[in-house]
């Protein structure tokens, strides 16, 4: 299938019937009644320290009060006002480690309202109403380029088209969303909910879409910048880190799991979907864990997570972990890949070394392990690739992604750029949200000024 390399590997391991329920909605959304019920939980709390944990600030406590009134869709402008992917967020966000660790009522009782699935019913029943709840300003006359049609360029784009300027979205994939189509795990967000996000954004009127157009190849930043008044860059990150080891490019079942995820993604039949038997899944972050749970959901045996540090040092949550661990994923820690074996030009094994913290560094203690594989998904990183952004028009980068102020304009004047592509970020759907509406406020007070 596609251009993932899995030479003999096998597909359709299970039933129609596993498939569709393996990769059903992982949490069922409220009934209205339960919304209600729920929404009577919150304390309404002045100065919410929900709403401070909320990357978008979303008034939490207001859009629950209007759901316990009865006001779903008052309660889904509150929410799409601040964070216009209020409905991806509310599936994907780990509420755990953001608004709902900060409520009260965690800290009461170990059981937070559900903000998270609240959220979701709001933003579900505007959606399904229809209704575009925000209006276009009358047209300022200016232009600006958003390049990159994911989170942080669609939020850029929907503020601006509101502001009443007229937007151009470059986009070099032939979908819009970003990771939102092409990386959020598949039962995080179903029934093609991304692109109907993406419909309802550009409902709004005023954004022109340009898919096929990738910057550094038919779009050059220099010539934007002088038929556009402003440019947000949301170009987010291309590349992957590599494990440098033997066989990485050679061998067949060796797959970086940013890819095989986007392949599963885009699959029409996943019993078409080639999937080890074995599957070894090398990293720590939200990436390997969403690899390996759709592995064994998608009928692999055998799913170990192998990270070098300690569980705690993960980049994925304790609640991720935890489905991992549920859904069957055996997690090691404490171990780095130290060699891939092979047979017949496929992958066979995985050599580990063993290592330990010594004098707060991490070093291999002598021990080492070999754990049989099919299919190694690779997932230790992803890389900002500054293709087209050289050159006389060359941004400022920092830690290898491009350097922001808050205003998230970057050293070269008109020209912005916000989520993962920019340092310090989150990697976070709703921290690339963010950016891209602080983004636009500021182009927008840059060509009022
Ligand atoms: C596998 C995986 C799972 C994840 N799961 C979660 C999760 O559960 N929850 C969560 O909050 N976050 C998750 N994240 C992180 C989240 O998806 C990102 O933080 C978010 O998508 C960043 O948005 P962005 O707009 O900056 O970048 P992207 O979503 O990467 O969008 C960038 C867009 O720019 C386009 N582009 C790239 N290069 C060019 C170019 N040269 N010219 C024109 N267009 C270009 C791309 O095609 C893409 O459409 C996950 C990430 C991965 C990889
Ligand atoms: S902290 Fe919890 S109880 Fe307080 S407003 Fe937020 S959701 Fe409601």
């Amino acid at each position: 299938m596609g251009s993932i390399r899995a030479d003999g590997i096998q597909a359709g391991r299970l039933t129609p019937a596993d498939y569709e329920a393996n990769f059903s909605d992982i949490h069922a959304p409220l009934s209205k009644h339960e919304a209600i019920v729920e929404s009577e939980r919150c304390y309404f709390c002045h100065d919410a320290p929900c709403q401070t944990a909320c990357p978008t600030s979303i008034d939490i406590p207001l859009f629950i009060r209007e759901i316990a009134t009865g006001n779903d869709l008052g309660a889904a402008e509150t929410i799409l006002s601040a964070n216009i992917m209020g409905g991806m967020c509310a599936r994907v966000c780990p509420t755990e480690t953001l608004c709902e660790e900060a409520c009260v009522r965690e800290h009461a009782e170990g059981k937070p309202v559900k903000i998270g699935l609240l959220q979701r019913h709001a933003t579900d029943e505007l959606m399904a109403s229809g209704k575009q709840p925000f209006k276009r300003a009358p047209s300022t006359g200016k232009k600006v380029a958003v390049i990159g049609g994911g989170p942080a360029g669609l939020a850029c784009a929907h503020k601006l088209a509101e502001l009443g300027h007229a937007v151009t979205i470059f986009e070099s994939k032939d979908k819009l969303g970003g990771l939102n189509e092409y990386g959020i795990a598949a039962y995080k967000s179903t029934h093609d909910f991304a692109q109907r996000e993406v419909d309802f954004i550009l409902s709004i009127g005023g954004i022109e879409v340009k898919t096929k157009h990738a910057l550094g190849c038919n779009i050059d930043i220099g010539v934007l910048r002088k038929e556009f008044d402003a440019v947000f860059v949301g170009v987010g990150l291309s590349g992957v880190n590599k494990l440098g080891l033997e066989g990485e490019e050679s061998l067949s079942g060796v797959i970086d799991a940013v890819h095989y995820i986007a392949e599963l993604r885009q699959a029409k039949d996943l019993s078409k979907l080639p999937v080890g038997r074995n599957v070894v899944v090398i990293g720590g972050g939200m990436t390997a864990i969403d690899a390996a749970v759709q592995s064994k959901k998608l009928g692999a045996e055998n799913v170990t997570v192998v990270y070098r540090r300690g569980q705690p040092d993960m980049k994925a949550s304790a609640y991720e972990q935890e489905v991992a661990q549920t859904n069957g994923v055996t997690l090691k820690t404490f171990a780095q890949p130290a060699a891939l074996l092979g047979e017949g030009g496929k992958v066979s094994a995985v050599r580990f070394d063993e290592t330990d913290h010594v004098s707060g560094r991490l070093t291999t203690t002598g021990g080492h392990y070999t754990l049989p594989a099919d299919m190694v998904l690779t997932a230790i990183g992803q890389l900002f690739v500054p293709d087209g952004l050289g050159g006389a028009d060359a941004l400022a980068l920092e830690a290898g992604r491009i350097k922001v102020d808050a205003e998230r304009r970057t050293s070269v004047k008109g020209i912005w750029a916000g989520g993962d592509c920019v340092a310090d970020g989150q990697d976070l759907t709703v921290a690339a949200v963010e950016d891209g509406k602080q983004a636009a406020l500021s182009i927008h007070h840059a060509l009022n000024s």
